[in-house]
């Protein structure tokens, strides 16, 4: 049951922007809103598909008067749960994209996915920090932090903005960066939501043209060995490198590339922005450590950057939790192998291990909301066979999380930490101080809560 919507008040609102309204039951409402996950299929009462800045303006307007709590969505991937009611800002045609070489600067629009902007920076011998897949929306990924394949040199990706473009609760157009506005451009750099509609964002590119990296692949009796060497090998690893492991269970089913189906394979991924052959010597340990089944590492242009994890480029239904932990050594490699290894009958497709530290662990100068500077890993879990999400995903979930209790952080950071409606993965996603003080800057900048976020 949805509330009556004043129709003149639509009318006027479709006559004063650029983009398209859609209502409920109308048709281009589900494709404009269409989530990653096809699994949640979001039913609010409003849709605005922006075209502007100005769009934005009106429509925050539109919602106050109405009384409608608002969320903005660009490509879906941060999907957890479907939106019941409310009006949602569809940012996937705020598009603009530009790259000012001499200032090493991308001004990326709200509805920007990380693969242009990969490709148009390339093209000056520059690269964003992005995170492992490429077709992820690059706002709503900074807004959360980001930790991707290079965050171990680079951070989060959230330390290389240097200014936002938002809307405000108020229905403003300001600017939030160093100098103006510092409070709110704090909070958006980790803190993801319930403060404004960024409608554009400037980001720092690094110099990078190409990097040493990609996935190993070790199959069977090989896993154990690698996995444990990783463990050990990974501990040592400079600051200047990134790692991460996955253990993936393809189905036996047309799909994955034939090598991999019907398999458990754990991958081994690795990423140098340095000179080649120091990334090649840094990662023989693990080619050495047991018999490779497929090699993926070499140098790579930026624009490959994706092949790191190789993360699906399609969604498709999923069930997935999420951790961060201190720490990673053999006792945990233990758990692993025995609830996600090879013959363990593991429900997940995948169970990802990232190692964190480095530049990850820094924060800026200036400060910045992300949480998670402390964790050592993030660990995720990911099913993929509808048939295990009422119980099998869940319980051997539980059963990782139980073994690996006295490791998991107290915080996971917040694109990690799952559906925020859940008190304790909204809580869990940032250190006290920090909560604290997004919560007084979400009371600040949106005192009337337009902006719907986190447990109601
Ligand atoms: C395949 C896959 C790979 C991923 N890899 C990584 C990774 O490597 N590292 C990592 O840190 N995270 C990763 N994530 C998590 C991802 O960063 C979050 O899901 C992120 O929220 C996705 O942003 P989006 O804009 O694409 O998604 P959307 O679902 O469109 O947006 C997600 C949320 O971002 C906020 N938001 C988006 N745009 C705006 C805006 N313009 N103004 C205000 N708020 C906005 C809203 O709260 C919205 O609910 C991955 C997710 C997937 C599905």
């Amino acid at each position: 049951m949805g509330i009556e919507l004043d129709t003149t008040a639509v009318a006027r609102l479709r006559d004063r922007v650029t983009g398209t309204v859609y209502l409920r039951g109308e048709e281009g409402l589900a494709a404009e809103i269409a989530c990653f996950n096809p699994a949640i299929r979001h039913d609010p009462e409003i849709v605005v598909a922006l075209a502007s800045d100005d769009d934005v303006v009106e429509a925050v307007s539109f919602a106050r008067a109405a009384g409608l709590p608002v969320r903005v969505q660009a490509t879906g991937h941060g999907a957890e749960a479907p939106i019941v009611g409310g009006m949602i800002l569809s940012t996937r045609s705020l598009d603009g994209l530009s790259i000012d070489a001499d200032s090493r600067l991308a001004h990326i629009g709200a509805g920007v996915r990380w693969a242009p902007v990969i490709v148009a920076a390339a093209e000056h011998g520059l690269a964003p920090i992005t995170g492992s897949s490429t077709s992820v929306g690059a706002v709503g990924y900074t807004l959360g932090g980001g930790i991707g394949p290079l965050a171990r040199t680079y951070g989060y990706t959230s330390d290389w903005v240097r200014g936002f473009r938002v809307v405000t609760a108020d229905g403003r157009i300001v600017t939030a960066d160093r100098d103006t506005n510092s409070d709110l451009f704090w909070a958006l750099r980790g803190g993801k939501g319930g403060l404004a509609v960024v409608t554009e964002m400037t980001l720092e590119l690094v110099a990078l043209r190409s990097l040493y990296g990609g996935s190993v692949f070790f199959e069977g009796g090989a896993i154990e060995p690698a996995l444990r060497a990783w463990i050990d090998w990974s501990a040592d690893l400079p600051d200047e490198a990134t790692t991460s492991i996955a253990l993936l269970t393809f189905p036996d089913v047309d799909g994955p590339p034939p090598p991999l189906r019907g398999r458990t394979v754990l991958s081994v991924r690795f990423a140098y922005p340095g000179v080649s052959i120091e990334g090649e010597r840094l990662f023989a340990p693990i080619r050495a450590a047991a018999p490779v089944y497929l090699d993926f590492v070499a140098e790579m242009p930026t624009t490959a950057v994706a092949s790191i994890h190789n993360d699906p480029e399609e969604g498709g239904p999923a069930w997935i939790r999420g951790f961060m932990l201190d720490t990673f050594d053999q006792d945990a490699g233990d758990v692993l192998l025995e609830l996600a290894g090879p013959g363990s009958g593991s429900p997940f497709l995948s169970v990802e291990l990232r190692q964190l530290g480095g530049a990850t662990a820094r924060d800026t100068a200036d400060g910045t909301a992300v949480g998670g500077r402390d964790g050592g890993y993030t660990l995720a879990l990911l099913a993929a066979d509808p048939s295990t999400f009422a119980e099998a995903a869940p319980a051997r979930a539980l059963a990782v999380a139980d073994a690996l209790r006295d490791r998991i952080s107290a915080i996971t950071n917040v694109n990690f930490a799952g559906d925020l409606a859940d008190r304790a993965a909204f809580e869990g996603a940032w250190p006290d101080p920090v909560q604290e003080r997004l919560a007084a800057t979400r009371s600040q900048w949106d005192p009337d809560r337009v902006f719907a976020f986190g447990p109601s």
